[in-house]
């Protein structure tokens, strides 16, 4: 493992996770709306998190900036950072199939919409959350740059951070008891811990 193929490895999970969202993008701008939640609030979360996890690091790939927060690559954090980042994939993509057509970028509830409580969402009521951390940690373990390297971790948690409460209220609001039984039964973002 050397520095530049530790970036390819980052390239190649930006492709994986596009290739496995495609699709569902696609499919879920066909099944209506019928509800959403601030918006205007969403989209800048949003903008934050795509910053820390493409933007800044796509930078620091394509350019070496910035060099001042560079320190020096070693190849076991590389190879941990790789396992990650296919984990990440993995899960990412069950979450998808799970979730189905009820998925969405930002808080919304789609016509027929169904509370999934099955598959990966049998454990933990945030898988695809989950899947985007360990995105970030993956990130983090492949640059070896304190401020591209550690954006991701950043980005994503301040979208989970003002997300997540209000996912589980607009959830709640929706599907009432059974929600409630469900997230009394299931743990947030990782079994046992969280
Ligand atoms: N927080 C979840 C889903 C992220 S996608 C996860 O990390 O896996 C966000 C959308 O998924 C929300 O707008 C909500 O409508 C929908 N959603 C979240 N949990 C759900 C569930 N258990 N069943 C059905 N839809 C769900």
């Amino acid at each position: 493992m050397t520095p530049f193929i530790a970036k390819l490895v980052w390239w190649a999970g930006i492709v994986g996770w596009y290739v496995i969202r495609y699709p569902h993008q696609r499919r879920s701008r066909k099944t209506p709306i019928v509800s959403r939640r601030e918006r205007a609030r969403e989209s800048v979360l949003l903008a934050i998190s795509f910053t820390g996890l493409f933007i800044v690091p796509v930078i620091y790939v394509t350019t070496g900036e910035p060099r001042f927060a560079d320190y020096p690559f070693h190849p076991v954090p590389a190879w941990f950072g790789t396992l990650m980042f296919a984990f990440s994939l993995l899960l990412f993509y069950r979450t998808h199939r799970d979730l189905g057509r009820f998925w969405s970028v930002t808080l919304e509830i789609r016509e027929t919409h169904r509370l999934v409580t099955t598959g990966v969402y049998r454990h933990v009521r945030h898988p695809m959350y989950a899947a985007f951390f360990l995105w970030a940690i993956a990130q983090a373990l492949l640059l070896p740059n304190w401020i591209a390297g550690l954006a991701g971790l950043v980005g994503f948690g301040t979208l989970f951070g003002f997300r997540v409460g209000r996912e589980e209220r607009m959830m709640e609001a929706t599907f009432g008891d059974a929600y409630r039984a469900y997230a009394a039964r299931t743990w947030r973002v990782v079994p046992g811990v969280f």
